[in-house]
């Protein structure tokens, strides 16, 4: 029978009930969750959430004032930031203007015991890494922004940390930039099989990055999950309403059979039928939310459980899609995202202003939130 090794089973990193209080201040609120080897792991909320506190905790900078942090198998308590086999990358990229991009990334092996022949090796591993390879001479003002970027993650990842942490990595770039660097840094993430953790307050950069994302708010940990598990299977209103845009409405659950929960919209008139969730019962005061896409919007009478008639009060085209702002009888506005397709001589867009129509969802796209 084989013998288990000693950490076997044990998650990469452990977080575990860790809370920062500064003065009577909780930044951080009893948060526990697990990261496996070779994650790209984000930490994702708005300004003041929590999430630069405990990616200061990972790094060794703030002590926990309660819970503990288990890297590979170590208990992280009291462990100083240089004994730690982690690596925290600055928003700011923090490099010497005076030194060339190549004294840049050999000043992260300073530390290092190691041959001057194996440390110049290892920078021009980095260089070619990163693909900077013929800018080694180069200072870090004679590169461009997403450059630099690369040259502190060169820097960075030349001690061969088993933690890479990331705070606002693409935060610097402009938006071009930034969706052409999430690419490269997905990719050198994969070349080198190093975790990364990343904190971002953008949901866009998150979802295309993270194997997982940990969503935040107030110090808490409110969901984990992989970006579709987030955005499909959101867990309480605030994850929703975070992660895309999306459709709530009050409503009521009158009934539950196979696979189904039947629920009532007061505001609305109308009865709906959504996919089943625990944790609901009958009678349940319960949010129903809908992303836009999901809705589909037609001319004909659609088939199915879900329908509702209104008309057009405001259109945005944006070439290859259109939102539409649906007016139901009540009043309310419903968002659907349409794709536009020509449709003979009727022009690309599904309807038009005022254009009377029926809205329509799959029970499945129906989420039903009890928080
Ligand atoms: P941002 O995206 O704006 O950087 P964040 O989610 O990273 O926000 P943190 O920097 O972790 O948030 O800060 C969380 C809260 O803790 C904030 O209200 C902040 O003012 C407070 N805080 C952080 N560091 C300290 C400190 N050293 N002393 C007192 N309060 C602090």
């Amino acid at each position: 029978m084989p013998v288990d090794a000693p950490n076997a089973g044990e998650p990469f990193l452990r977080i575990e009930g860790v809370s920062k209080t500064f003065g009577t201040f909780q930044a951080v609120k009893n948060v526990s969750l697990t990261v496996e080897k070779g994650e790209i792991f984000s930490l994702l909320g708005g300004s003041g959430c929590g999430k630069t506190t405990l990616l200061r905790m990972l790094a060794g900078f703030e002590e926990p004032t309660a819970g503990r942090i288990f890297l590979d198998g170590r208990d992280m308590a009291g462990v100083p930031p240089w004994s730690r086999p982690v690596h925290m990358m600055f928003q700011s990229y923090a490099l010497f203007p005076h030194m060339t991009v190549e004294k840049n990334i050999a000043y992260g092996l300073k530390h290092e015991t190691m041959s001057a022949s194996a440390r110049a090796d290892r920078v021009r591993e980095m260089l070619d890494l990163v693909q900077l390879t013929s800018f080694a001479n180069r200072k870090p003002h004679q590169i461009s922004g997403g450059q630099r970027q690369r040259v502190a993650l060169a820097r960075a990842l030349a001690r061969q940390p088993k933690l890479l942490l990331l705070d606002e990595p693409l935060a610097a770039l402009d938006k071009k930039l930034r969706e052409h660097t999430q690419f490269e840094l997905m990719s050198i993430q994969q070349r080198t099989g190093v975790t990364f953790i990343v904190v971002t307050h953008d949901q866009e950069e998150a979802m295309t990055l993270s194997d997982r994302i940990a969503v935040m708010d107030k110090g808490e940990v409110r969901q984990v999950g992989s970006p579709t598990e987030i955005y499909e299977f959101p867990n309480s209103r605030f994850v929703a309403g975070f992660i895309g845009s999306i459709n709530t409405f009050d409503a009521t659950v009158t009934a539950r059979d196979d696979g189904h929960l039947h629920l009532s919209l007061p505001a609305l008139g109308v009865n709906v039928t959504a996919r089943d969730v625990p944790h609901v019962t009958p009678g349940q005061t319960v949010t129903l939310a809908i992303r836009p896409e999901k809705i589909r919007i037609s001319r004909d009478t659609p088939d199915g459980p879900n329908a509702l008639r209104g008309s057009v009060r405001d259109l945005a085209y944006f070439g290859k899609d259109s939102l539409y702002r649906i007016a139901l009888p009540s009043g309310t506005l419903v968002q659907a995202h349409a794709v536009n397709a020509r449709r003979g001589d009727e022009g690309t867009r599904v309807a038009d202003w005022d254009d009377a129509v029926w809205l329509s969802f799959d029970p499945a796209a129906a989420i039903v939130l009890a928080e």
